[in-house]
C-alpha cells in the first residue's frame, strides 16, 4: 500500500501553508503547490520535514492546463504506488475594482485562478480518487464574497460563487465513490491577501470584532478531510467571526 497524500494549491502562503501544516501534522503527507514563491514555500517544506512530516514540493500556474497536467504526472511518476486522496483547492488572487473600470486581465486572472485552476486539477486527479473505491477528500476554498457580493469585487464575488455552484454539482458526481467535495467560505483572515485592507475600519463590522487566522481554517478544512466528516458533501461552510 502506498502513501495517501494531500495537495494544496498555494500552499507556500496564508491560508494554504496553514493547511499544510496542519495536515502534515495530523501524519498525512502534503504536497505544496505554489506558482512563484519557492521560498516561502520551501520554509514550509522544512517546517514540516522539521517536524518528522513528509512533504514534497509542487510547482504550476494553475491557470495552466499543461502545466498542471506535467506537474502531476511528473508527481506521478516519481510516486509510482502513491495517490492524492486529498485536494485542497486554495490558490486564488483578488484583483479589486469597480466593474465599470475593470480592465479585461484582472477578470481573467481571477477567474481563471479560482474556477480554471480548481477544474484543471481536481479533473485530473478524480479518476484516481474514484478508482476502485479509493475514496477521497476534496476542499474548495471560496469565500464570503461568493456567497454575499461585495462591490469592488465582481470579478472576485464571480469567481467564488463559481467554486461554490461546482462544489454542489461535483459532489453528487462523486458520492458513490466516497469522494466528498466541500467549500469553505472564509470572511477576513490576516493573510497577505488582506494586508493591505484598512483592518481596523473593517474589524468593527465583524461580531467577533477580528479578522480570522489561517489557522482556524485550517482546522476546518482538516476536519472536512477527516473521517470522521465522511458523511458531509455538497456543503458550505462558512467561517467568518458571525460577518454574513
Ligand atoms: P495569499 O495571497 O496569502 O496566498 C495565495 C496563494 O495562492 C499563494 O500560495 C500563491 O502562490 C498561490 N497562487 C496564486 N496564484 C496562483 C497560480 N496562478 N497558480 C498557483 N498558485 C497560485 O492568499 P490567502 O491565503 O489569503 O488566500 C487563500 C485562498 O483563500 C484564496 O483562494 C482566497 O481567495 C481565499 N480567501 C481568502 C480570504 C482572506 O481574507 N485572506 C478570505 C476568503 C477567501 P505563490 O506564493 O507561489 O505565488
Amino acid at each position: 500500500m502506498g502513501l495517501k497524500y494531500a495537495f494544496v494549491t498555494g500552499g507556500s502562503r496564508g491560508i494554504g501553508r496553514a493547511i499544510c501544516l496542519k495536515l502534515a501534522g495530523m501524519g498525512i503527507p502534503v504536497i505544496i503547490g505554489y506558482h512563484t514563491n519557492e521560498t516561502a514555500a520551501r520554509e514550509v517544506y522544512d517546517a514540516i520535514v522539521r517536524d518528522g512530516g513528509t512533504a514534497s514540493l509542487l510547482q504550476c500556474n494553475v491557470c495552466s492546463k499543461e502545466e498542471v497536467e506535467a506537474a502531476l504526472a511528473a508527481w506521478e511518476q516519481a510516486h509510482p504506488n502513491d495517490y492524492i486522496a486529498y485536494l485542497v483547492n486554495n490558490a486564488g488572487i483578488a484583483r479589486d475594482n469597480l466593474m465599470f473600470m475593470m480592465p479585461d486581465e484582472d477578470w481573467d486572472a481571477v477567474l481563471q485562478t479560482s474556477v480554471n485552476g480548481m477544474f484543471y486539477v481536481t479533473r485530473y486527479l478524480l479518476p484516481q480518487m474514484m478508482a476502485r473505491g479509493r475514496g477521497g477528500r476534496i476542499v474548495n476554498i471560496s469565500s464570503l464574497s461568493g456567497l454575499k457580493g461585495m462591490p469592488g469585487q465582481t470579478n472576485y464575488c464571480a469567481a467564488k460563487a463559481a467554486v461554490i455552484g461546482a462544489t454542489r454539482a461535483l459532489a453528487q458526481e462523486t458520492a458513490t465513490r466516497n469522494v466528498t467535495v466541500n467549500a469553505v467560505a472564509p470572511g477576513f483572515i490576516t493573510t497577505d491577501m488582506t494586508s493591505d485592507l484598512p483592518e481596523e475600519e473593517l474589524k468593527k463590522l465583524i461580531p467577533m470584532k477580528r479578522f480570522g487566522k489561517p489557522e482556524e481554517v485550517a482546522e476546518l478544512v482538516a476536519f472536512l478531510c477527516s473521517e470522521n466528516a465522511a458523511y458531509i458533501t455538497g456543503e458550505v461552510i462558512s467561517i467568518n467571526g458571525g460577518l454574513y
